[in-house]
């Protein structure tokens, strides 16, 4: 329910949060999920110039989203996977027509905001550098736009750049949202205020007074999967960190999804999760694009790799992850 009274104080959940941060005590059996996710950004025609200073990601224009979008769920969907995208409020309205009929086919959607691209606003910087109050404003204008042209309001987020504080979790449950894939572990970035060093690296309750550790919440944080023995000292944004499934990246996807998977061996977590994410301004529908062969290429390690290890890959939208996330930690 939008603008329930969140808890802010998690006494035990600090304690709760350390003692079960790195797994361990799990039961991972023999189920791997795989949660394929896509940023969809405003298309560039529409961002202002000091916007795309900011992030020069995204499509040209709503016709090159609707095709990046259609192309990557037909290419998942061809091969057994649903997918999870995360729109912002602009390509909500834009690509209306397509979410709606990819959601009733059981795609999830989300809500994806970087404040500077929001369409008629004046905001300078990435989600994290702005305290609650102002994350509230902004999240409430990008709900109601998001809202108005989906017919309900997000349940799902992710920040732009994966930027966050230690408010993010606690605005994002005070609104209303039940989950997202905020967290990069390991991301150290601070021009875009995206700083996850240390972060719990499994899908957890977040905590609302201390974004790196479990919580005690009910909002569900599915971080992505780093490849923790594969450190890059630049990636994609600039970030230091780990390389991981970012897919139109020239990083080894097949050493990313060994390195990842041998992990969870180790951890045991309850929810081994690979988490994959891109952009609308890749061609899916074009088999011969590189994110094309880059995701056939994750997949197939993935299942390569899974069968080597006796593991199961199971494709998960957010919604249900956080659902069994939820129902597992209540
Ligand atoms: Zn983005």
């Amino acid at each position: 329910m939008r603008g329930r009274t969140a808890a802010f104080v998690q006494a035990t959940g600090a304690a709760q949060g350390f003692s079960q941060a790195f797994g361990g005590t799990g039961r991972l059996g023999k189920t791997v999920y795989v949660l394929l996710t896509m940023d969809c950004e405003t298309a560039r025609c529409d961002v202002v110039p000091y916007g795309l200073e900011m992030s020069g990601s995204g499509p040209a224009d709503y016709e090159e989203s609707a095709r990046s979008i259609r192309g990557y769920v037909e290419f998942a969907g061809a091969r057994g996977y649903p997918v999870t995208l995360l729109a912002h409020p602009e390509v909500a309205i834009e690509n209306r027509e397509l979410l709606l009929e990819l959601k009733r086919a059981g795609t999830c959607l989300g809500l994806h905001v970087h404040p500077y691209k929001l369409r008629g606003r004046k905001y300078r910087y990435d989600l994290g550098a702005y305290p609650a109050s102002s994350q509230r404003e902004i999240l409430a204008a990008a709900i109601a736009c998001w809202g108005s042209a989906i017919g309900t309001e997000p349940q799902y987020f992710r920040g732009g750049y994966f930027s966050a504080n230690d408010s993010t979790f606690g605005v994002l449950e005070e609104l209303g949202f039940v989950g997202g894939s905020l967290s990069n572990p390991g991301r150290v970035l601070p021009d875009h205020c995206s700083v996850w060093s240390g972060a719990e690296p499994y899908p957890h309750k977040a905590h609302t007074g201390f974004r790196q550790v479990r919580g005690e919440s009910d909002f569900v944080n599915v971080p992505v999967s780093g490849a923790f023995n594969r450190p890059v000292t630049r990636g994609h944004a600039g970030e230091k960190g780990f390389e991981w499934s970012y897919i139109p990246h020239t990083y080894d996807h097949k050493e990313v999804i060994r390195d990842v998977l041998e992990r969870f061996r180790v951890d045991r977590p309850n929810f081994g999760t690979i988490v994959t994410d891109t952009h609308n301004d890749q061609d899916y529908s074009d088999p011969n694009h590189p994110s094309s062969q880059n995701l056939s290429l994750i997949l197939e390690s993935i299942t390569e790799h899974c069968n080597m290890l006796d593991l199961t890959p199971v494709g998960i939208t957010l919604d249900k992850l956080c659902d069994l996330v939820m129902a597992e930690e209540r």
